[in-house]
């Protein structure tokens, strides 16, 4: 299983991506728990890309395709991933397809976690609180939604032109969500085998 999750700061990628890796036997990648790492372990990357992500910007598209790229190259990948956090722009989605079917391992499915800006904003004042994120505090949250809305909502128009994209509820309890997910997925795999 090759999945891309979609969704806003906050709507939930981590969490639902957490529970569906186990249950689907592949690996969640999350570029922001990458990127988190590699300023936790104060590489020179880490410290460039930083600053970016304490304003709530996007690090460089560079960056991430060359992060993403090894990272797929790793074993546990072979068998599928599920994809959080990247492509965030129109670009990266670009990139995404060519990287995938240069390496012959073309997405089954993109689903978009649907969940309101006033909850968005809710659960991350909670995560701010829980997880001390830089990138969570109210004012940086409203940012990260401007940018998600001009250069990531996009993405989903990108996967919703080629018939991918599955939108799913994100509200409700965490059981509930994932499983909306998986009956999506199970509905793209009925869809790509008949
Ligand atoms: P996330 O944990 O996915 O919300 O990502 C946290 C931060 O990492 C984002 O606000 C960006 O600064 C950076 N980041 C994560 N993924 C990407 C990406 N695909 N492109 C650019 N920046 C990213």
């Amino acid at each position: 299983m090759r999945l891309v999750l979609l969704g806003a700061p906050g709507s939930g990628k981590g969490t639902q991506a957490a529970r569906l890796k186990t249950q689907l036997g592949v690996p969640h990648i999350s570029t922001g728990d990458m990127l988190r790492a590699a300023v936790a372990a104060g590489t020179p990357m880490g410290l460039k890309a930083k600053a970016v992500m304490d304003a709530g910007q996007l690090v460089s598209d560079d960056i991430l395709l060359g992060m993403l790229e090894d990272r797929l190259a790793q074993d546990d990948a072979k068998a599928g991933f599920i994809l959080d956090g990247y492509p965030r722009n129109l670009a990266q989605a670009d990139a995404l397809d060519h990287l995938l079917s240069r390496i012959g391992q073309p997405l089954d499915s993109v689903v978009k976690l649907k969940v309101p800006s006033e909850a968005i904003v809710g659960r991350c004042e909670i995560r701010f609180k829980a997880e001390g994120r830089a990138d969570d505090n109210p004012e940086t949250v409203r940012k990260r939604l401007g940018i998600y809305a001009e250069q990531t909502a996009p993405v989903a128009e990108f996967y919703a032109k080629r018939g991918k994209l599955q939108v799913v509820d994100g509200v409700g309890e965490l059981d509930e969500v994932t499983a909306r997910v998986k009956a999506a997925l199970r509905s793209d795999s009925m869809t790509a085998s008949s």
